[in-house]
C-alpha cells in the first residue's frame, strides 16, 4: 500500500532526510521527536516538496519517481492533506471551507455554501449548526471537523495528516482518535498520520514507522 523512499538535503540547515520504508497496511503511522523529518516525510508525499531522489507510491499510483522522471503535481496526487494547524481559510465560513476542495469549485464561493455535497459533509461531521460561522468562532475540534470535510469533500485517494491532535486536551484527542479510526475503517481510504505521541501510534497504526534526525529507526 505504500511504498516510500526520500532522500533530500537542505545544504542551509544541515538537515538530511533519507527514510525507506513499504508497508501494507491501510493505516501508517510516523512517530518521532520534534525534528525528526516527519513534515517533510508527508510535504514529499503531498507533492510540496521535491526530493533530491527516491520514489513514492500510494497504493498503485506512483506519484514520484525520480529516475523516471515522474513527479505529479500536488493538484495531481488526489491528496487529503491535513495540516498541523488545519489552514482553514479564515475568510471563508464552514461551509465554504468545506466547498473549497469540490471538483466544482468554479462556483463562486459566496453560492457554494448551498451545494447538496456540502450539506452531507456537514451533516456527515455534524457541521450543520456552524455552517455560517468562520474559523476563529470555532473550538479546536469543530475545526479539525472542518478540516477533515474539506479533505475527504475532494474525493482524495488517501488521507495526510500532520499532529491533527496536537492543538486538543486529553479528552478531545481520545474521542477524535476513536472517530478518526472509525472513518478510516468506513471509508477504507489508505491513511498514514504524524504524531509524536506513543497512544496514538498504538491506536490508530497498522505499521508504526518510527523516525528520529532524518532517518529511520525501527518499524513495527
Ligand atoms: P518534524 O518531525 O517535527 O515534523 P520537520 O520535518 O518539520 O520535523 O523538520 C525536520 C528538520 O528539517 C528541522 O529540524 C529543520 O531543521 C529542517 N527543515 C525543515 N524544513 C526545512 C527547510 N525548508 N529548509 C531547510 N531545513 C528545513
Ligand atoms: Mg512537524
Amino acid at each position: 500500500m505504500f511504498d516510500i523512499r526520500i532522500k533530500k538535503r537542505f545544504s542551509d540547515s544541515g538537515f538530511s532526510l533519507d527514510v525507506a520504508f513499504q508497508s501494507n497496511a491501510q493505516r501508517l503511522v510516523l512517530l518521532g521527536p520534534s525534528g525528526a523529518g516527519k513534515s517533510l516525510t508527508l510535504k514529499a508525499i503531498a507533492g510540496l516538496l521535491k526530493p533530491d531522489s527516491g520514489r513514492i507510491q500510494i497504493g498503485n499510483q506512483l506519484l514520484f519517481d525520480q529516475q523516471s522522471g515522474v513527479n505529479l503535481a500536488p493538484q495531481e496526487r488526489r491528496l487529503g492533506y491535513l495540516f498541523q494547524d488545519y489552514a482553514l481559510f479564515p475568510h471563508l465560513n464552514v461551509s465554504q471551507n468545506i466547498g473549497f476542495a469540490l471538483k466544482s469549485g468554479v462556483l463562486n464561493p459566496r453560492r457554494q455554501h448551498q451545494h447538496p455535497v456540502i450539506q452531507l459533509w456537514l451533516e456527515r461531521f455534524e457541521l450543520t449548526p456552524y455552517a455560517l460561522l468562520y474559523p476563529h468562532q470555532l473550538s479546536g475540534g469543530q475545526k479539525q471537523r472542518v478540516a477533515l470535510a474539506r479533505a475527504l469533500a475532494g474525493e482524495p485517494g488517501a488521507l495526510l495528516l500532520d499532529e491533527p491532535f496536537a492543538a486538543l486536551d486529553l479528552k478531545l484527542r481520545q474521542s477524535l482518535r476513536a472517530e478518526l479510526l472509525q472513518l478510516q475503517v468506513q471509508t477504507q481510504l489508505p491513511l498514514l498520520l504524524i504524531t509524536h505521541d506513543a497512544e496514538d501510534a498504538a491506536v490508530l497504526g497498522q505499521t508504526v514507522i518510527e523516525l528520529e534526525q532524518g532517518r529511520l529507526k525501527s518499524q513495527s
